[in-house]
């Protein structure tokens, strides 16, 4: 299986690292092995002095396409979760300066905290499917689906162009305001429409 995840997909979160909006999704990939699932404990890298979290809507695809036509979109997925996309913030700025590859930033074991996934209309994210992330019980980041810069069905159109989507692929939707760092201690817990959707404890 294949995780994709879009940067910038939210106007306020690329103005608060500084980013351009893009006129495209931006893609990049995580593999099978960053995926934190079951609540588990995210071990902070040595690597890194600087882990941000990113929360996200996550999209499970349910059947095979390439090249799927916009109108089509909405019927190769009908689950919904939610996950945090971590980011070492201090190798994805050096990254950026010199024009490298983001995986080292990005695509590192246990990077991808996913949930498990709930049904979903898809006619429920056009209304607005909000999302937030507490850290140690206070609110850090709120958002709605509808503020995406580009929609589910958008991004399908656009990944399957470049990539055959396979069942059971996720695609990370992007991330609004809000990103902020994470230490040692810390626990954070994710909510889609207020529901409890995961814990993840910082060791
Ligand atoms: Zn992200």
């Amino acid at each position: 299986m294949k995780i994709f995840c879009i940067g910038r997909n939210y106007v306020d979160h690329a103005k608060e690292l500084g980013n351009q909006v893009p006129s495209e999704p931006l893609v990049f990939m995580k593999p099978p092995t960053a995926l934190l699932k079951n609540n588990k404990d995210f071990y902070y890298p040595t690597f890194s002095k600087n882990i941000h979290f990113e929360v996200e809507l996550v999209i499970k695809i349910k059947k095979n396409g390439r090249s799927i036509q916009q109108q089509f979109a909405g019927g190769y997925y009908d689950e919904i979760g939610l996950g945090i996309d971590f980011t070492a913030r201090d190798i994805q700025e050096k990254a950026k300066e010199k024009g490298h590859p983001w995986e080292k930033a990005k695509a590192f074991d246990f990077s991808a905290v996913i949930s498990d996934f709930i049904p979903l209309e898809t006619s429920a994210l056009e209304s607005g499917i909000e999302f937030h992330l507490e850290k140690n019980g206070k609110e850090v980041q709120v958002g709605t689906s509808k503020d995406m810069l580009f929609n589910i069905d958008t991004l399908i159109c656009h990944l399957s162009r470049y990539f055959t989507l396979q069942t059971g692929d996720l695609i990370y939707t992007g991330t609004p305001a809000g990103v902020g760092p994470i230490k040692i201690g810390d626990k954070l817990e994710g909510f889609l429409q207020k529901k409890s959707m995961f814990t993840c404890q910082i060791k």
